[in-house]
């Protein structure tokens, strides 16, 4: 029986043995196929898959669509925990090179920056969708989010609260709260319903 090896690491055994060379999906997955039916029962689940995987986690290069490249030199130069740089441009082009909150673009003279909506510890991935640009002011605010975001939520419970029970100084309070939000741009996209018609 061979030794047993993940589908990842045959994926990269290959490139690693043909260092600086164009491949296309087939061999490779022909190869890890293989390799993995040695010692399992079952073919590799979705080697395609992987391979975009360590590609978007930095260790492989796009080629183009279908192949892929590992040079040697490159993961060094590569965070792993930031998208690489194809994906960082059309971020960029699709956000027309505005920040998202203030719409505010390096003529403006704020650095931009492409930032991760959901973050990577939180199961957030390198893919377009997942990237949004800020200036560099909205990327530090954005760190604090979590607290004001869960700060938001907790208003709008006691604004809901207020609301039910008709406790008009403390709907006046928590809208006034809003406000103070929305001047801001902290955390437009938790949206408040506001239903005062029963006053
Ligand atoms: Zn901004």
């Amino acid at each position: 029986m061979a030794e047993k090896k993940t589908i990842n690491e045959l994926i990269m055994e290959y490139f690693k043995d043909h260092p600086n060379m164009d491949l296309k999906h087939g061999p490779v997955v022909d190869y890890v196929t293989q390799e993995y039916l040695k010692f399992s029962a079952e073919p590799p689940r979705d080697p395609w898959r992987a391979i975009r995987s360590l590609h978007q986690n930095g260790y492989l290069i796009k080629v183009k669509k279908g192949v892929y490249r590992y040079d040697p030199n490159y993961k060094e130069q590569v965070d792993l925990w930031d998208f690489d740089e194809e994906t960082k441009a059309k971020i960029l082009e699709r956000d027309n090179y505005r920040c998202v909150v203030c719409g505010r673009g390096e003529e403006d003279g704020v650095e931009l920056t492409v930032d991760h909506k959901k973050p990577k510890n939180s199961g957030g991935d390198n893919s377009i969708d997942n990237g949004q640009t800020l200036c560099s002011p909205h990327n530090i605010l954005k760190k604090k989010y979590s607290r004001t975001e869960a700060g938001k939520k907790y208003i709008i419970q006691l604004y809901e609260d207020a609301l039910r029970e008709r406790d008009v100084a403390m709907i006046n309070f928590c809208e006034d709260l809003f406000e103070v939000f929305d001047k801001h741009h902290i955390d437009e996209h938790i949206k408040v319903s506001k239903k005062k018609s029963f006053i």
